[in-house]
């Protein structure tokens, strides 16, 4: 303790000597200055501008930026894209989102669950309206199995209650956590074979337009409309609610095969594309040579189930998985391990899952430990079928050139 008491001591001693020295050389200084005039006056204006530009930094601007320009930035799940929006609503009714569009003048931005990854959902000074707490389902009819819901609904809440009357969404993405209105307006695809993107699946809608006006639209009623808010990223209205056709949640039995790119065309259309039993289908391509691919279907069965889970929960923990993606995304090394190794033990066994299982993943298993230090974003990339064995090559030529971390 004295030892410690005594290095104090000598510390502050020294530091006191040298702020003596520094003063003492700023007192010769101005004494100096003050004796000759010449330099007196251009060194007080110099000095009192400097006082001068800090006074005028202090008391300008918004008072209150620190407090409101944060809760204004809105952000996509890249958490590369922030945009300051000039006002932000929560609604819960169409009266809410009526009166909104009505009491702005300028620009409005939709966010749904905010997963598209090109600054989609924000534009600057926009009214932003959040969509997330518009989300009750308003007609389930069990007979023509069909749903009516408020747009901001996610599929999961949706797979949640279709699921208690055997029910299924008919297309969506692989993920269950994008809202309805966010799915509809990029009229998204899935892994579904025989069916298109999800356009074929949408019944009707009712939108809120810029005007304020509310408007029904089907392929009856107001098509050049309907045709337009499928995939129009919101650039016509709020859609506000959404009818869906809906289909039966059935058991699928899951397949794998591993096949060479070139051999893939003939595959996918001799096994794949014409089969009514296959529910859904996806390739997976190994890189970083892409030269096999491992396609996964899921076919109708009446086999018995090997899990029982009927749809999956939120708030699961992924630790494995975001192991795993690190280990796959950490370089050559991880690739070959992913392709030699894991795949080979993950898709060994039988698998047996209610389609509603298949159809809720959760994006979190993809999610890094925190999007501050690394983030992922997603590169779609549509070519028919019968293109991929001349896209590939290109394509990882290019991958090639800039070294990028495909997973
Ligand atoms: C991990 C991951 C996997 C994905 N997989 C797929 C996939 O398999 N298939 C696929 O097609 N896409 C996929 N996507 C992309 C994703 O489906 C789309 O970005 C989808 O729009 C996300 O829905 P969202 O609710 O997050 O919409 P947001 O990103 O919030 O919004 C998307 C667009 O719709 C507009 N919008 C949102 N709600 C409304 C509304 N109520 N009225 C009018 N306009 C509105 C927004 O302004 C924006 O332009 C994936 C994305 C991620 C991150």
């Amino acid at each position: 303790m004295k030892k410690l008491y005594r290095a104090l001591k000598f510390i502050l001693n020294k530091l006191g000597a040298l702020l003596r020295i520094l003063f003492g050389f700023l007192v010769r200084c101005i004494r100096a200055i003050n004796r000759r005039k010449r330099y007196a006056i251009p060194f007080y204006s110099i000095l009192a501008y400097i006082f001068l530009v800090i006074l005028v930094i202090k008391i300008s601007g918004d008072s209150s930026y620190d407090r409101v320009i944060p809760n204004k930035r809105i952000n996509d799940v890249t958490k590369i894209n922030p945009i300051h929006v000039g006002r932000e609503v929560s609604p819960q009714t169409i009266e809410e989102i009526i009166e909104a569009i009505k009491s702005s003048k300028g620009p409005i931005s939709i966010g749904g669950g905010r997963f598209s990854m090109g600054g989609q959902i924000g534009y600057e000074n926009s009214l932003h309206i959040d969509m997330r707490k518009f989300n009750k389902i308003l007609r389930l009819d069990t007979v023509a199995k069909q749903v009516t819901v408020q747009a901001g609904i996610v599929w999961r809440d949706l797979q949640k209650v279709v699921d208690r009357h055997n029910l299924s969404i008919k297309i969506m993405q692989t993920y269950a956590n994008f809202t309805v209105g966010g799915s509809v307006s990029v009229n998204c695809h899935g892994r579904y074979i025989g069916h298109g993107p999800i356009v074929s699946s949408v019944l009707e809608l009712k939108l809120v337009t810029a005007s304020g006006e509310v408007m029904t639209a089907n392929r009856n009623q107001n098509p050049e409309v309907f045709a337009t808010a499928i995939g129009g990223y919101g650039g016509i209205g709020v859609l506000v609610e959404v009818t869906l056709q809906l289909v039966d949640n059935v058991k699928v039995e899951r397949q794998t095969s591993l096949v060479q790119v070139n051999d893939y065309n003939d595959f996918f259309n001799s096994t794949i594309r014409n089969d009514k039993t296959v529910i859904f289908q996806n390739g997976d391509l190994y890189p970083p040579n892409f030269d096999l691919i491992n396609s996964v279907a899921w076919r109708k069965t009446d086999k018995a189930l090997t899990d029982t889970v009927r749809v999956n929960p939120a708030g699961e923990n992924y630790w494995l998985e975001r192991q795993v993606m690190r280990l796959v995304s950490s370089g050559k090394a991880g690739k070959w391990i992913r392709r030699n190794w894991i795949d080979p033990i993950l898709y060994r066994s039988e698998k047996v899952l209610w389609r509603n299982r298949e159809a809720s993943y959760d994006v979190a298993e993809l999610e890094p430990k925190s999007r501050e230090e690394s983030t992922y974003v997603l590169q779609e990339y549509f070519i028919p079928v019968n293109s991929i064995r001349s896209f590939i090559p290109k394509m990882k030529a290019i991958y090639d050139r800039y070294h990028v971390n495909i997973i």
